[in-house]
């Protein structure tokens, strides 16, 4: 029997995930996987997590297993404002809002904000997973140029002008898919364009601290806090099974948030709000961050030097100074879902770059490479093969 007719119009525009399909494909043994955008087990503080549960049961005892405020556990959102403080985002505790991931963030904006039909600008491409949370609310996109140094600031501008956009979405540090960031440049002038025209930006920055080269560069909200939704997540840097995202939001916006997060899920899993906050408040983050980035830093470097190695010479690809992902741009001949098939049957997935776009049609001569999860001769591998393909494709063998 089928309840098709019972799906109602907003459930009929959902998608589904290409890469979580992609990664479903890819778990077989033998597969080399450059598809996920995943931490690696080995970034996770197994060791610490015993002492950390005995912390949580001695400081918080039933409290870490009873209802809790919407809002987010305070000791959570305490340790959390010392921790944003650090990165010169004040905001009191009591502002800060904790969500399941930081994908309950974005679907809870969109919710909020978007009715069908409205506008809202992105880059192109841009995280998957945000098209998939703002879809269901049927938004139309506009996206926004972009360069090697992110989105193009008089772009941004001339759209604001055109027509009345609902928020902005960019992730300025170690852009999923690209690997790109916003210059420092870009992002004060992104904060001035917000200010005079009192547009709503969503600054999603789960990647901010897995940077491996370079300086820490200051987020768009230290420069233009009443415009910024800042959103982040414990996801890659503590475990995303945990869930623990969070974000600040302007005064007019916070409280629909919380009331939207109300009829969804009441509030995010005590036990794993507890376990972070001690995560937080003992220093166990910062312990953590220097042998995360110890551990992607080398892969970061393999995947490069694989690609200048294995590459054909008029593909071009990112250079992230952080995060997780690298880009590559191939020729525009290059179809990367045919490759893809190609890759697969030579035991190495990626993820073809079309499915990061807003639009159809965009983007085939893409790709998504992942370098947390393998291991440094395992990228070396999988990218050769890849060369392989594509030098014989070439030569249409
Ligand atoms: N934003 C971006 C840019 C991401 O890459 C991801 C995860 N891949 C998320 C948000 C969601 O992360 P989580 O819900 O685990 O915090």
């Amino acid at each position: 029997m089928s309840f098709h007719n019972l799906l109602s119009q907003r459930t009929r525009h959902m998608g589904a995930n290409a890469i979580r399909e992609i990664l479903k494909a890819v778990a077989q043994p033998g597969m080399i996987s450059l598809a996920g955008g995943i931490p690696s087990v080995q970034s996770f503080p197994m060791t610490l997590l015993p002492e950390l549960m005995e912390r949580v049961l001695a400081t918080y005892q039933t409290a870490a297993l009873q209802y809790d405020l919407t809002e987010g556990f305070l000791p959570l959102r305490q340790a959390l404002a010392v921790y944003l403080a650090d990165k010169g985002i004040a905001v009191p505790a009591e502002e800060i809002l904790i969500t399941s991931g930081s994908q309950g963030v974005l679907d809870a904006a969109a919710k909020v904000m978007i009715t069908p039909g409205d506008t809202v600008a992105v880059e192109a491409p841009t995280y998957l997973g945000a098209l998939q949370a703002f879809n269901a609310y049927e938004p139309v996109y506009i996206c926004l140029e972009c360069d090697d140094d992110g989105v193009l600031p008089d772009h941004l501008s001339q759209v604001l002008q055109t027509r009345p956009i609902k928020f902005i979405y960019l992730v300025p540090n170690f852009q999923n898919p690209t690997g790109r960031t916003l210059s420092m440049e870009r992002r004060e002038a992104v904060a001035g364009i917000l200010r005079e025209t009192n547009a709503l930006l969503i600054e999603d920055d789960p990647y901010g601290d897995l940077r491996y080269r370079g300086k820490h560069l200051p987020a768009i909200k230290t420069l233009a806090p009443d415009q910024v939704i800042y959103v982040s997540s414990l996801s890659k840097v503590f475990a995303p099974g945990l869930r623990i995202g969070f974000c600040h939001a302007p005064q007019p916006i916070r409280k629909w948030l919380v009331r939207t997060k109300q009829g969804v899920d009441l509030h995010t899993g005590t036990l794993n709000q507890a376990l972070a906050a001690e995560y937080l408040r003992g220093g166990y983050l910062r312990r953590q961050l220097p042998i995360i980035r110890r551990l992607y830093r080398p892969k970061l470097t393999a995947m490069l030097s694989a690609l200048a190695n294995h590459f054909p010479p008029n593909f071009r690809w990112s250079h992230p100074q952080g995060g997780m992902f690298v880009w590559v741009q191939g020729p525009p001949e290059v179809a990367m879902e045919s490759i893809y098939q190609k890759a697969l049957a030579c035991h190495t997935a990626f993820v073809p770059g079309q499915y990061f776009y807003p639009q159809p049609g965009m983007g085939h001569e893409t790709m998504r490479l992942n370098f947390t999860m393998p291991g440094e001769s395992e990228i070396d591998t999988a990218v050769g093969r890849l060369g392989k393909i594509f030098a014989s494709t070439a030569n249409g063998t």
